[in-house]
């Protein structure tokens, strides 16, 4: 599960679920409160409704008692031909009075002499279809007259009487039967003699819509035992005799309920108000918890990569760094692993020069162009500024080799930067576990100087650490040192000349000044060594300059058309540079055109408004501007466009070949011909055979220099050669 997912189920969920929980119990208490309030009002109901029913019968004998405990009554039973009394009195009058229904009048012996049923008066022989239902009442009553019994005080009657709970044809009823007896008591009555009257009310209609309406007990009424609704409320009155139940539901009045569906509304409002009251806190709660883990996240990010590449950073590649050399020796990893260590050339000028900016730019194009190139389970992790490194494991040598290569092709092809083009390199030192070592540090002190070693080697380039590195890099520290010294008393070094000669005719035409160090301990090193010493050690300007002066004061006389010296870009990117080669020019009276200085196509292509600016000041006195080791950079003549100069050096890696490869010696004239439309002059480096001397000859170069017509040498000795040619020192002289 995600994290947020799961955060979220704890959080706001689990919150929503613990308030619905509660909610729930709080409704179900509400509803069992009102159910309970509820089952006490209908018990309540329940009572009322038995004591109204019951009171049906008791008025039921006591009404009756109004006509039968009468003496007129006795009388007017006793004989025939008061039919209309009878029925006035104790038939249609009751039925209009007190609802009674049926009515009957029997003699003595339970004879009928009245009859009344429904609304009217019917033959006395319609008893007989009551006769079978009634006897046992009859015969109690009976017993009860031939007993004496007292009339009950229960029931407040006058006279002695038998009541009950009936079926009549299958309706429920009450039944009371009374004596017609004197209210007087002067009436003689034999017992056998007495009359009954008969009452029979069906507890159905009227009668219980009433009881219904006056104690609010809604849809009161009889129903069969069998077809009670559950849902209703219902009582049940059981006659004296037991063998009669006659069931009574109503729709019970429920003020638990009511109550409960009249603040429903409210209650949902306050349950929803609840919920959402929990939601809203809880999930504010948890963007808090997720805002916090983000931050976490985002500060335990920051503390592991680079903000500007998002590559990870030092941090993180000393300790994938460890885990992987651990895991190497603890076998867990079979194959080697590489240390590689990157660092882009020339970075910090196109900071200085072209802003951070711009510099910033580069490190992330880098990054991506290295990032694609590396397998996925090598990332690039940005160590420092400009330096880069990359853990790859499980690859042979070759394997390494050949991804080096790629990142360095690929670094090499310009950058296009906010519509600018910008050209950086970069070299690579590589040290390989477990052959160079298992120690972290000590692996990646190799590969850092493996690539120092690139850098030594002209950059553009990796190298795998091999042991005599060591010695090597642990020499430099002291070669800057010895330099510094060397500079500042001016032992030591010195400038050599290399002659340089027009290819058609022989004739010198120039020299190259080029500097030469005798370490007091060492002996002579080369300036490919010491210069880009120099030049990271902020000596080169001095140096630069100390060459440029010596080189005008010894050659001020000599019988040539130009001297040659080489400028490092870091000069030529110096503002004031012009003036301080002008400086020189006016402190040794040196002609500015006869001065020709040299500078890498790289470098020249590289310059940046200051650089630019400085070959304008310079070439508006004169002084010429030579493209040196033409063709070694990827640069073309097209990147060149913006910048004026007069010559090219071919470099004498082209010329080396010139006899063996056709490829070569192509490019060789395409050079020389590009070069002469354009109204340049060109000059081969490096000429070593007199094959070479002819082939480029063939090809119009215009100048040769080399081993075969001349190698660098001390002043008195070029001297020397000029005093050996004497006609073309002259003719020089001449031109000069
Ligand atoms: P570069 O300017 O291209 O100088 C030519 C290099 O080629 C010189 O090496 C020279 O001795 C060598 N060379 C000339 N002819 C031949 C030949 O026929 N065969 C072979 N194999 N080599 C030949 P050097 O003097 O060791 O200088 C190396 C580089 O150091 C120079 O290359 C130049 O870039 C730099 N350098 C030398 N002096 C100075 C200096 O005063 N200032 C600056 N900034 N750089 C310098
Ligand atoms: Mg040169
Ligand atoms: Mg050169």
């Amino acid at each position: 599960m995600t994290r947020p997912l799961s955060l979220f189920l704890s959080r706001v969920v689990s919150s929503l679920l613990a308030m619905a929980l509660a909610l729930t119990a709080i409704g179900a208490f509400l509803a069992w409160a009102a159910g309970s309030v509820d089952r006490e009002d209908i018990r309540r109901q329940g009572e009322i409704a038995g004591y109204a029913l019951k009171e049906i019968r008791s008025n039921l004998s006591h009404n009756q008692e109004s006509s039968t405990f009468w003496d007129e009554a006795v009388e007017r039973t006793a004989t025939g031909g008061n039919e209309q009394w009878i029925d006035d009195n104790l038939g249609s009058w009751m039925h209009a009075f007190f609802g009674v229904d049926e009515a009957y009048v029997l003699d003595g012996e339970d004879l009928p002499i009245y009859a009344f049923a429904g609304t009217e008066i019917k033959a006395p022989s319609f008893f007989e279809n009551r006769r079978a239902l009634l006897r046992p009442y009859l015969a109690a009553l009976r017993a009860k007259l031939a007993a004496g019994e007292p009339p009950s005080r229960v029931a407040h009657e006058q006279s002695i009487g038998v009541s009950d709970y009936i079926y009549v044809s299958g309706r429920p009823a009450v039944l009371s039967i009374k004596p017609i007896v004197s209210d007087s008591g002067d009436l003689d009555q034999p017992i056998p003699t007495i009359r009954v009257h008969v009452a029979i009310q069906y507890l159905e209609g009227d009668v219980i819509d009433k009881v219904g309406q006056a104690h609010v007990l809604q849809n009161l009424k009889w129903v069969p035992a069998a077809a009670l609704n559950p849902e209703a409320a219902s009582i049940s009155l059981r006659s004296d005799a037991g063998n009669v139940d006659i069931e009574f539901q109503w729709t019970p009045y429920r003020p638990g309920q009511r109550l409960l569906s009249s603040l429903s509304p409210v209650l949902i409002l306050v349950a929803s108000a609840l919920m959402v009251g929990t939601l809203a806190i809880s999930s504010a709660s948890y963007r808090r918890k997720l805002d916090r883990i983000r931050n976490n996240e985002h500060i335990r990010y920051l503390a592991s990569h680079d903000i500007l590449t998002r590559l990870p950073n030092r941090s993180a590649y000393e300790q994938a760094a460890d885990e992987m050399v651990d895991q190497l020796t603890s076998r867990q990893q079979a194959g080697p692993l590489a240390f590689l260590y990157m660092d882009l050339d020339r970075f910090k000028q196109v900071n200085d020069i072209l802003g951070h900016q711009v510099g910033d730019a580069v490190l992330v194009e880098f990054a991506r162009r290295a990032t694609e190139i590396f397998p996925h389970n090598a990332p690039v992790y940005r160590v420092g500024g400009d330096e880069f490194a990359v853990l790859i494991p499980n690859r042979t040598k070759r394997e390494i080799e050949t991804l080096c290569g790629q990142i360095i092709d690929s670094v090499a092809e310009p950058m296009d930067i906010d519509g600018r083009r910008v050209f950086v390199g970069v070299s690579i030192g590589v040290s390989m576990a477990p052959q160079h070592g298992t120690d972290r540090q000590e692996l990646h002190r190799k590969a850092d100087v493996a690539l120092y070693h690139a850098k030594m080697a002209g950059r553009r380039r990796f190298s795998i650490f091999g042991n005599q590195m060591d010695d090597a890099i642990q020499s430099r520290a002291a070669i800057e040192a010895d330099l510094r010294e060397a500079l500042k008393s001016k032992t030591g070094l010195s400038v050599v000349y290399q002659p340089k000669f027009a290819s058609q005719c022989g004739r010198i035409l120039g020299a190259e000044a080029l500097v030469r160090w005798q370490h007091p301990q060492q002996g002579a090193i080369s300036p490919a060594v010491f210069i880009p010493i120099a030049e990271e050690a902020n000596l080169i300007g001095d140096l630069g300059l100390w060459v440029l002066e010596t080189a005008c004061r010894e050659a001020i006389a000599w019988p040539v058309d130009h001297l040659a010296v080489n400028v490092s870009p870091l000069q030529l990117r110096a503002p004031g540079f012009a003036e301080a080669v002008f400086a020189v020019l006016s402190r040794t009276g040196f002609a500015a055109s006869r001065l020709e200085l040299e500078m890498t196509e790289t470098d020249f292509a590289d310059s940046e408004e200051v650089g630019i600016s400085n070959i304008r000041t310079l070439n508006s006195r004169g002084i010429a501007i030579a493209i040196d080791d033409f063709g070694t950079g990827s640069s073309t003549f097209e990147r060149l466009r913006d910048i004026s100069f007069d010559r090219i050096k071919i470099d004498q890696s082209f010329v080396k070949n010139i006899t063996e490869s056709k490829g070569d010696a192509e490019i060789v004239r395409a050079m020389i011909s590009m070069a002469h439309a354009k109204g340049l002059k060109t000059t081969a480096e490096g000429v070593e055979t007199a094959e070479q001397r002819e082939v480029l000859r063939s090809f119009g170069c215009d100048e040769i220099q080399g081993f075969l017509m001349g190698k660098p040498m001390p002043p008195h000795q070029l001297r020397q050669i000029f005093d050996a040619s004497g006609e073309t020192v002259s003719q020089s002289l001449v031109k000069a």
